[in-house]
């Protein structure tokens, strides 16, 4: 596998690739890589000749300061999960790479980030929205891989793709699950033995929210339901649940006339904040 840390060098090798008329998948990533991201590299590795995955905390979409110290890192071990699966090519910049010392543009979503995620994490999807344009632009990619896992950020770099003409195709990927239900995210390895059970009741209450929409219960009743679900646990908070339109991310307070409405939750375990989501349907 070959390793980029500059953005000189990873053009030359792509642009031979691009000349051949061979196509480029990108797996924009932030490390700590477990079997979630594995399932975007080897989506992207059956549909292009060359996979790219990039590897870099982004410090301009935490909003929390601490919440970006504490992100783990393990660049050594990252790559050597890489290679187990054929990745073609990584991309690890540093800050000055990326950045150049200098970060002033800043992206608007108009209503698509002032609800969950861009609400209480104000600028993380400008800061989310800056880097990936970045790396499109570096790697150019024909084909571009993300999980459902951050629907809200899928949503948001459509958007982006759209308006700014990148001429990409864009993937979401199932997001991928531990045995017992848990979303797999790098912040889990944050959790320790008691918080990683209890952090499950996200799920859990991601399931019981679908089977009581499904039954007809009002979204309103629902929230209260989730509500005591995960603080029944000590420990344990909601930040959010939602229910929206998946496409537009209209909060809905009724399920009837949606199209396609997804539920999404975040909470946190201790001081571990996490996020999930599930169609209704
Ligand atoms: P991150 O490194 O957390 O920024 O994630 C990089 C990409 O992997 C994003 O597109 C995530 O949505 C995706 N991802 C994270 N967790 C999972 C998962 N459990 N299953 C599938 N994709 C995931």
């Amino acid at each position: 596998m070959e390793i980029f840390k500059k953005i000189a060098s990873l053009k030359v090798y792509l642009e031979e690739i691009r000349r051949s008329g061979k196509t480029i998948g990108l797996v924009p990533t932030m490390g700590a890589l477990h079997r979630g991201h594995l399932e975007l590299i080897n989506a992207s590795k059956a549909q292009n000749y060359a996979t790219i995955c990039s590897i870099y905390v982004n410090p301009t979409q935490f909003n929390n300061p601490a919440d970006l110290q504490k992100y783990p890192r393990n660049l050594d071990k990252d790559i050597n999960l890489l290679g187990t699966v054929k990745c073609d090519a990584v991309f690890c910049p540093d800050n000055e790479e990326m950045y150049d010392g200098q970060s002033i543009l800043k992206f608007d979503f108009g209503s698509l980030d002032k609800v969950m995620e861009g609400k209480y994490r104000p600028g993380h999807f400008s800061g989310v929205a800056l880097v990936v344009s970045k790396l499109f632009n570096i790697v150019g990619p024909h084909n571009a891989y993300f999980g459902q896992k951050d629907w809200q950020q899928f949503a948001v770099i459509q958007q982006v793709v759209q308006e700014l003409k990148f001429g990409l195709i864009l993937h979401s990927i199932p997001t991928l699950r531990e045995n017992d239900g848990l979303a797999m995210s790098s912040r889990n390895l944050r959790l320790n033995d008691r918080q990683r059970q209890q952090a499950a009741v996200f799920f859990q209450a991601l399931r019981l929210a679908q089977e009581n929409l499904k039954m007809g219960k009002e979204i309103a009743g629902v929230k209260r339901l989730v509500k005591e679900t995960v603080e029944k646990t000590e420990g344990m908070s909601l930040e959010y649940f939602e229910v929206a339109e998946s496409r537009t991310l209209d909060l809905l307070d009724r399920i009837d006339g949606a199209r396609q409405p997804i539920m999404c939750i975040a909470g946190y375990v201790g001081d571990v904040r996490l996020i999930d989501n599930m169609f209704l349907n």
